[in-house]
């Protein structure tokens, strides 16, 4: 049964409810050999890498349960708003000398204000100078605002839906999972590279996972980053027990298998859920790319380790 899903998945053709289920109990190694090579057959085999910077950090209205950056949790994580753009422009020269391929901006909260867009545009001409794909993750915009960002050389728009449907109202009460999945559909209207996921770990059940990827795959998303939970001490996630490797790396494979030809990239909470060598592990079980360096209010992975590995990876 294995092998008729895999050749289904080799042809990117949809795989259905029972079949998902198969999946969630075929053999891990099994399962993983077959995601890797859905992967490459699709993908190729050098990892894309992309880092993020913290441009606002807290005050945001939203009461995401996972989230260190929300106003309605104390959660003691930075609160600042839009930073210097040296710093972005210190930060792009940085990883343009490692060989980082996009650099997004990222703020919190659901929409940012005349004058933090201003200055997110001028983010992204700074990064387009060093030669990185700049990208953004700046809330959900209108399509003329995306427009507008992608006039001065935005590449990628990155807004998570982080659930399923059915699961979002446990995990947000702030606002529809309509106004998420309508800014991801006009970003992919307006032409934009759209990066598109979720996190992992938040209770949500196998169907939850398997409803996600299902909506992900018809809005036509590019890119899908995985993260997966962090409890941070004062948020409602607070004292849920992190993944299992095996798990992570079950929903990984399963992710190549529902989004053959999608790039699938490793982000948050990598270094909680894996022991050592996660970025091997990852790329193994269908992952395509990696972030590397910090996230957005925790610390991340040596950036010297990850592009190391990297580089022997590409050779
Ligand atoms: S995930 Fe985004 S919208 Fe939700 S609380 Fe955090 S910063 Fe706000």
């Amino acid at each position: 049964m294995l092998n008729e899903i895999f050749k289904k998945s080799l042809n990117n053709i949809e795989i259905t409810a029972d079949e998902f289920n198969v999946l969630v109990n075929a053999d891990l190694d099994e399962l993983i050999s077959c995601a890797e090579r859905i992967k490459l057959k699709y993908m190729g085999s050098a990892p894309q890498t992309c880092a993020i910077i913290n441009a606002r950090s807290g005050l945001c209205s939203e009461n995401c349960a996972f989230c260190a950056q929300s106003s309605h949790f104390s959660t003691g994580a930075p609160v600042y708003k839009y930073i210097e753009l040296e710093r972005i422009e210190a930060a792009a020269k940085d990883l343009a000398a490692r060989g980082v391929e996009r650099f997004s901006i990222v703020t919190s909260g659901l929409v940012p204000d005349d004058e933090e867009f201003q200055k997110i545009k001028e983010s992204l001409k700074i990064i387009k100078k060093y030669r990185l794909k700049p990208d953004a993750s700046v809330g959900c915009l209108s399509y003329e605002k995306l427009m507008e960002l992608k006039e001065v050389g935005l590449d990628a728009y990155h807004h998570n839906l982080e659930v399923a449907r059915s699961f979002f109202p446990e995990i947000c009460t702030t606002h529809d999972y309509e106004t998420d999945v309508e800014t991801v559909r006009e970003s992919v209207r307006a032409g934009l590279y759209v990066c598109s996921g979720g996190i992992f770990g938040l209770g949500e059940t196998w169907a939850h996972r398997y409803e996600l990827a299902m909506t992900l795959r018809e809005l036509g998303v590019h890119s899908v980053p995985m993260n997966f939970l962090n409890p941070i001490k004062g948020t409602p996630k607070e004292g849920t027990s992190v993944l299992g490797e095996d798990e992570a790396l079950r929903i990984l494979a399963v992710y190549r298998f529902l989004l053959p030809d999608r790039s699938i990239r490793v982000c948050g909470g990598r270094s909680i859920v894996f022991s050592e060598r996660s970025a091997e592990k990852v790329l193994r079980a269908g992952a395509s790319g990696i972030m590397v360096g910090d996230y957005l209010t925790v610390k991340g992975i040596s950036m010297d380790e990850d592009m190391d590995f990297i580089r022997k990876s590409s050779e």
